[in-house]
């Protein structure tokens, strides 16, 4: 009788450790939309203004590429210049990382909003195999941009980004990427009803007021 009294107390015990220290799950928040809609300056402005954790799928792709040692850097390099999706297993591999390195360091900071990603179909895949079950996604923040703003905002940032892609020639093609394959991610979240829609064509102020106020609203 001892023993199982013993027993059921230790088995207890790990319970009420983890209690006492919850481990949360990441809450996520994806942000798309076309090249140079501003997700990455809206990012910068809600990351000053909400306690979310900022992580570029593209930014995280440059700085891999950069790593000295990295066996991706030719492949991610052709991938960027010619506007193409990397496959998924690298991406999911930064991104997981980056998570789980930010959750390390601050326990507090397990909501993300991961900007640039899921941009096709592989991406989402991909998302599904390593992640399902593990992170929630909360919405589709969607920054809805013309072609033409946006290729001209490129151009523009282009002049002092030193991006391998801000030029015409990456630039059509990075539309196409995303008229062809990021599209439809966004209509199969828009179906889940997961999609906030902001109109991204107008000024930077104007644009956050509205993101604001998502933000407000879904917390
Ligand atoms: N990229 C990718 N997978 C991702 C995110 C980015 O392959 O999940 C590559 C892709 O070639 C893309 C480039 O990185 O065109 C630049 O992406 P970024 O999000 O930095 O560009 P933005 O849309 O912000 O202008
Ligand atoms: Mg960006």
């Amino acid at each position: 009788m001892f023993g199982r009294l013993i027993a059921t107390v230790s088995q207890r015990v790990p319970s009420v450790l983890k209690m006492a220290s919850p481990r949360m799950k990441p809450q996520v928040v994806f942000v798309l939309g076309g090249p140079g809609a501003g997700k990455g300056t809206q990012c910068s402005r809600i990351v000053e203004n909400y306690s979310y954790t900022h992580l570029s799928a593209g930014d995280l792709l440059r700085e891999e590429r950069a790593r000295e040692g990295s066996e991706y850097g030719q492949l991610i390099s052709d991938h960027i210049k010619d506007g193409k999706i990397v496959p998924v297993e690298i991406t999911i591999n930064l991104l997981r990382k980056a998570m789980e390195e930010t959750m390390k360091q601050d326990e507090k900071s397990f909501c993300f909003l991961i900007d640039g990603f899921p941009r096709n179909e592989d991406n989402l895949q991909g998302w599904v195999r390593v992640m399902d079950g593990k992170a929630d996604i909360k919405f589709v923040l969607f920054f809805d941009c013309g072609n033409e703003v946006c290729i001209d905002r490129c151009l523009e940032r282009g002049k002092s980004s030193g991006r391998t892609d801000d030029n015409r020639e990456s630039l059509e093609k990075r539309i196409q990427t995303y008229l062809q394959s990021t599209r439809p991610i966004i209509e199969v979240y828009e179906k889940e009803g997961k999609v906030r829609t902001v109109d991204a064509s107008r000024s930077v102020d104007e644009v956050f007021a509205d993101v604001k106020a998502i933000l407000d609203k879904e917390g």
